[in-house]
């Protein structure tokens, strides 16, 4: 396998959409696949709506996306690139730039939420409503050279990419206890496992398991990732100098919601256990504890593949439509009463 590519090369820029000058319904933070669906659902209920994207979607290393029907071996650009259009088509709005700052505004003249988003190069927008969708980032242990290869030769899930290195020697890089769990579903896609304990506990239930499986433990701390000539990975080298072949190292990153700009939403967050990662909280349909907030994807379902991103962004929406139908109802109720007095 070879080496990790330039990241700037995958990134898929395109035009932004002319931004609003009038308070729209819904502004969505992030268009990956959670907020491309949130969008889509509030386009289609004739919401007014507009999409900010820093265009840096979590599996951009990615060259295909599996597991999701029918969109299965895709390229991801090619998802999101379709998934824009679509919004687009129902007059839903696209801006490339990111966010850098959020806030809710002072309550409107009509009673009703306002917030206002700002982004980098210093334009605000104005919104009834917010969804933030900004996915999460992968944080990958210290080891030197193994950031080079993240997405290809070094992978983290096994439903996206461990059939595509089915039967590969394969060395687990453990990072915690989440890490035993891996290697067993890693187990499933090759005989030829290792698992790089790196300091992590192995209790001796687990070394049983291993062994009846067939996975070798490896104790001596891993030092660097080792490349041929190529830049392909070929394997580790231990503490004490031994080089071990392998294909692919398969980490659990430690999942980190992304939340750069977002700080003046006063969004609460949660950790999960064992420091696997830290995400917005979230309750049904993606409301949060902040009046006139959701959130999608990602950011607050650190677990989601690109399927369930997708069905949360556009529950997320349609959550935000009743709301707004709602909001819309009371507020005509108020128009048409009669002035007492
Ligand atoms: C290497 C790799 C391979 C993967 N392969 C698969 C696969 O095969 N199948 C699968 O189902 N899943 C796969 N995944 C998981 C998949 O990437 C996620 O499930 C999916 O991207 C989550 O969608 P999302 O919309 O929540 O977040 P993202 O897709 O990460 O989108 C979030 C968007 O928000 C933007 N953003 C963030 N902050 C801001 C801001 N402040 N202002 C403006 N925009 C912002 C980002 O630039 C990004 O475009 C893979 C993940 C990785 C790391």
């Amino acid at each position: 396998m070879t080496k990790g590519r330039d990241m700037s090369a995958q990134a898929s820029p395109y035009e932004s959409d002319a931004l609003p000058t009038e308070t729209v319904d819904v502004v969505v933070i992030g268009g990956g696949a959670a907020g491309l669906n949130g969008a889509l659902m509030l386009a289609r209920s004739r919401r007014s709506v507009v999409v900010i994207d820093s265009g840096a979607p979590r599996n951009a290393p990615a060259a295909a996306m599996h597991g999701f029907i029918v969109l299965d071996g895709t390229p991801p650009t090619e998802i999101l690139r379709r998934g824009r259009e679509q919004v687009r088509q129902y007059g839903g709005r696209i801006i490339f730039g990111e966010v850098t700052a959020a806030r809710a505004a002072v309550p409107s003249a009509d009673g009703d939420l306002r917030f206002t988003v700002t982004l980098a190069d210093g334009h605000v927008v104005t919104a009834r409503r917010v969804l933030v969708a900004t996915g999460l980032r992968d944080v990958l242990p210290e080891v030197p050279g193994l950031i080079e290869h993240w997405g290809h030769s070094v992978v983290h899930c096994p439903y996206c990419d461990g059939y595509e290195v089915r039967d590969a020697p394969i060395g687990i890089l453990a990072t915690g206890p989440a890490s035993v769990h891996h290697a067993l579903l890693f187990r499933q896609l090759t005989d030829d496992l290792i698992y790089f304990a790196r300091g992590t506990d192995l209790d001796s239930g687990t070394r049983a398991r291993f062994a009846a499986r067939g996975i070798r433990i490896i104790e001596t701390d891993v030092k660097e990732v080792v490349d041929d000539d190529d830049g392909t990975l070929v394997g580790v080298r231990l503490a004490d100098g031994t080089f071990v072949g392998r294909r692919v190292l398969a980490v659990a990153t430690r999942m980190q919601a992304r939340t750069e700009g977002l700080d003046g939403l006063k969004l609460p967050m949660e950790d999960l256990p064992d420091g696997m990662g830290r995400r917005l909280a979230s309750a049904m349909a993606g409301t949060t504890e902040v009046p006139g907030v959701w959130v999608a994807g990602n950011a607050t379902d650190l677990s989601a593949q690109v399927g369930a991103s997708a069905a949360a962004g556009a529950l997320a929406g349609s959550h935000i439509n009743s709301v707004l139908a709602a909001a819309d109802t009371d507020a005509a109720l108020a128009a048409a009463q009669p002035i007492t007095g």
